[in-house]
């Protein structure tokens, strides 16, 4: 249940809390942030590692729940519209082409919002997330491109009481979301907007340094990657070049525990609470994916509508057999030569699915590694901690035995 009444008191008594009487999700902990503010109290409702609920979230949020009726409410979560676009104008060094940041920008612009929730990078580090509450929208453009690590976001949340802001835009990702909803109503504002990015394989900052030392030819001069539509990693370095290397060819043995245990444990990559959702992997190569939740949602898309070229979501191919033979070669980390990786990833380029299916492809990879993940490492968790439309999309596989 979702938490209606502010209790000043429990925020003093959580305030004197020891640290390490905080995180209760232990090793499963995505640092979402919540747990270093007063909010703290609320975690054991609030967590996503430890009080699955997002059914009854996107209730609240979207005046409905998924429809398990419906395989694309299973995969997308509650939609009332789905596009790619890509800006006319991208902003230079944004992580695609920058809608989330015009969007941020044009709710500052017009007074809708008095801040914006986000993550700048530290001084001494890129990568090294340093969540902000912007006030103006230079404050948002030094927010733009990926932290690819985990953020706490939420940590500024008592900023937000004690500024007095009535309207805020929060921007981030499903752990941080699904903990945000769930303290809404304590936040004291009359209007809270929720731009959300899908996000998976998430790292911790050391865990991100083992992945440009063993995946990049130049891991120092990395300032920005994504993995790409054309089952590439594509690294941009500081020079402008950018590297290519195919996830067939990744060393799945090294890499296998470098993903947060919070990221192999997490059913929500397509952010199921956010109002509007801008990712890419449901789109063409070059666009970005946009999902569209509520009206908020929509309210929040028309502000760069102009800005913006759009087109119809598409989908092509079968993923199904490409997953089923992916789960068993995953699970014993195999690492294929780099030549050998390369033509299978030209060969599932020319055929593999693309669009939505891409999209389909990735989630039913994730959900099927994570849900062994769970079930080898807690499965005491298993049954409570796996929403039901990510048991349908794992039950359509066979998985080795655990
Ligand atoms: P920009 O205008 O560059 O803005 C990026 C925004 O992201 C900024 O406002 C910043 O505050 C926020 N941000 C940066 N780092 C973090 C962080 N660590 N936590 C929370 N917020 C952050 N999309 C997919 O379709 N599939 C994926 O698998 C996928 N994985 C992702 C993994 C991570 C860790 C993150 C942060 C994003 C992921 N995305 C994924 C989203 C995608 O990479 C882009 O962020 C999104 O398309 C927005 O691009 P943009 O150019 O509009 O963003
Ligand atoms: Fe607290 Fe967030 Fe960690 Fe859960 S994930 S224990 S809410 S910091
Ligand atoms: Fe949070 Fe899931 Fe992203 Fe990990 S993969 S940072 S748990 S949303």
């Amino acid at each position: 249940m979702t938490i209606t009444t502010p209790d000043p008191a429990k925020h003093k008594k959580a305030k004197a809390l020891k640290p390490s009487s905080r995180r209760p999700a232990k090793e499963l902990c995505s640092e979402c942030g919540l747990c270093d503010t007063y909010y703290v109290h609320y975690v054991k409702d609030a967590c996503a590692f430890i009080h699955q609920h997002i059914a009854e979230l996107e209730e609240e949020a979207h005046g409905r729940s998924r429809n398990l009726d419906n395989p694309d409410d299973w995969y997308f979560g509650v939609s009332q519209d789905m596009m790619a676009a890509r800006k006319k104008q991208p902003i230079e060094g944004a992580q695609w082409t920058g809608i989330v940041s015009s969007i941020a920008c044009e709710m500052l612009n017009r007074g809708m919002v008095e801040g914006v929730v986000c993550v700048q990078n530290t001084k001494e580090d890129r990568f090294g997330p340093m969540p902000v509450i912007a006030r103006t929208p230079e404050e948002v453009l030094a927010a733009k491109v990926n932290k690819p690590t985990l953020s706490p976001n939420l940590s500024v949340l008592e900023q937000i009481e004690q500024s007095g802001m009535k309207r805020l835009l929060v921007i981030g990702v499903g752990c941080q979301i699904q903990a945000l909803r769930a303290v809404e109503k304590q936040l004291g504002l009359e209007k809270l907007y929720v731009l959300g990015t899908p996000c998976v394989d998430n790292v911790s900052r050391a865990g991100l340094q083992k992945f440009l030392d063993t995946t990049s030819r130049s891991p120092e001069t990395v300032v920005h990657y994504e993995f790409m539509q054309d089952f590439q990693v594509h690294f941009k370095h500081e020079d402008g070049s950018i590297e290519k290397v195919p996830f067939f060819g990744l060393k799945t043995n090294q890499l296998k525990d470098v993903f947060a245990p919070s990221c192999m444990s997490c059913f929500d990559y397509v952010n199921s609470l956010a109002d509007l959702v801008v990712g890419y992997m449901g789109a063409p190569f070059g666009w970005q994916w946009i999902v569209v939740r509520n009206d908020t949602g929509q309210q929040m898309l028309d502000l760069v509508q102009e800005q913006l070229d759009t087109q119809p979501v598409m989908s092509q191919g079968d993923r199904k057999k490409a997953v089923q033979q992916s789960i068993p070669a995953y699970d014993k980390g195999v690492t294929l030569p780099m030549w050998a990786a390369k033509l299978m990833g030209i060969v599932i380029e020319k055929i593999g699915p693309k669009g939505l299916e891409y999209a389909r492809f990735s989630i039913d990879s994730h959900f099927t590694r994570n849900y062994l993940y769970v079930k080898r490492n807690h499965p005491e968790k298993l049954d409570a901690h796996v929403p039901e439309y990510a048991k349908r999309i794992v039950g359509q596989y066979k998985l080795p035995e655990a």
